[in-house]
């Protein structure tokens, strides 16, 4: 989003005016955003056989999977569900990876049926599937290499106390089930959680997992997973994409020459590709002066939202009524019954009832979080596409409500 004349414009559209059309809260999606990340990301890691699989659980609306498959993406899902949006849009098979956690093996024997392939994280489960299926299904196994990616904990998945991934101190056990159950391992695979910042902490973690790929014979790909910080506020830092890609392109060559094949690198972003891409709308209803701040109380809460409550993040906030107007603090919240702060201290350009505020990095997380907590409708989501908006989701009514209540007579 960016301010032209006074006025806020994604992609060339006008901001205000998108929500006074669709109404207001409302999140707004810029698939040049999208694309231009994608390509930043693509382009970082020139010179491998690389496949980006969009982790779905980020933004799983239908027409953004449908998005990045024009761009050639595959498809990281962890849930049987988005394993079916995925083919519904028209994701071949093999072009989605089901990477769940503590799922039963009913749900792991329908991926199967569907045809995808399978990523399992633990020893129970890798047993039950070489039992059921032996050699006739490849799988990938996912690897705990215990490195501390950087981040909030409740994002951390590689440390030690991680639910996440099979132990590199498993290895041994883990090639015996392989070995006993004759099973075909096509791929390897780490995921050490969000908001990576060092590049060297994520090498560390790659010379793990090169060192375990070597155990088995039949790789087709080596799974870096994600994690990829991008910035929240202006001054932030970010995970350089460039200098990893350097470094990562130059050891995985040297990687597949000794193992004696030409792997495919794989990645899953999910923040990286649609974090920045998001935009949150939301109206202020109420300016409310207290003896210690004043409250911006807006039209939506930690239902809509629940990021910064939920593991402390920071989304930027302006106002898109008067982006030049002179800026005051105030304390952004939700009209949720439940303490439900956007964002403590901020400088923001000064509010009246009415205004509408932005948040930005709303891409990522932030619908696919949304809830009916308070019985309230969930958003509308728009979707600029070339110059143009287009509703992708229609906002909730009481009908959506009541669906799947069941009324007794007592
Ligand atoms: C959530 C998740 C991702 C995406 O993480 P980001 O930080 O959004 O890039 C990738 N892989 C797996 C297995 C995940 O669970």
């Amino acid at each position: 989003m960016e301010l032209v004349n006074n006025r806020y414009k994604i992609d060339k559209v006008d901001a205000l005016s998108i929500v006074e059309k669709y109404g207001s809260p409302l999140y707004v999606y810029d698939t040049a955003r999208m694309k231009n990340q994608y390509e930043k990301f693509f382009n970082a890691f020139k010179g491998v056989n690389l496949k980006i699989n969009f982790a779905c659980k980020a933004l799983t609306n239908i027409n953004i999977l449908k998005f990045f498959m024009g761009l050639g993406a595959g498809i990281d899902a962890v849930s049987i569900q988005e394993v079916q949006l995925a083919l519904r849009v028209g994701y071949k098979p093999e072009n989605i990876i089901f990477t769940p956690n503590c799922v039963s093996m009913n749900e792991i024997k329908k991926a199967v049926d569907f045809g995808v392939r399978i990523n399992i994280d633990n020893l129970s489960i890798l047993e039950q599937f070489g039992h059921e299926y032996g050699n006739n299904i490849p799988v990938c196994v996912r690897i705990n290499p215990h490195i501390m990616g950087g981040g909030h904990e409740k994002i951390s998945t590689g440390h030690i106390d991680s639910k996440f991934g099979i132990s590199i101190y498993q290895m041994p056990h883990l090639k015996r089930v392989i070995d006993a159950n004759n099973m075909r391992v096509e791929g390897v695979h780490m995921h050490t959680g969000s908001d990576i910042l060092d590049v060297d902490v994520f090498l560390k973690g790659t010379e793990i997992l090169l060192d375990v790929a070597k155990n088995f014979p039949d790789l087709e790909y080596i799974d870096f997973g994600s994690g990829f910080k991008v910035p929240y506020k202006s001054d932030d830092i970010q995970t350089d994409i460039n200098a990893l890609g350097n470094k990562l392109v130059k050891r995985f060559q040297e990687f597949c020459k000794d193992y004696g094949k030409s792997l495919t690198l794989m990645f899953e972003p999910g923040k990286f590709l649609v974090s920045e891409a998001g935009y949150f709308f939301a109206r202020v209803n109420v300016v409310k002066q207290t003896t210690a701040t004043v409250f911006a109380g807006l039209d939506t809460g930690l239902n809509h939202l629940i990021r910064p409550m939920f593991y402390d993040t920071y989304h930027h906030i302006v106002n898109v009524s008067k982006p030049k107007a002179n800026t005051r603090i105030y304390t952004v919240v939700g009209y949720i019954c439940e303490t439900d702060t956007f964002g403590w201290n901020r400088k923001i350009s000064e509010i009246s009832e009415g205004d509408v505020l932005a948040f930005f990095n709303a891409g990522a997380y932030c619908f696919a979080m949304a809830s009916n907590y308070n019985s309230r409708y969930r958003p509308a989501e728009v979707l600029i596409h070339e110059g143009k908006d287009y509703l992708i989701r229609s906002r909730e009514t009481i009908d959506d409500i009541l669906r799947n209540q069941v009324e007794i007579e007592f």
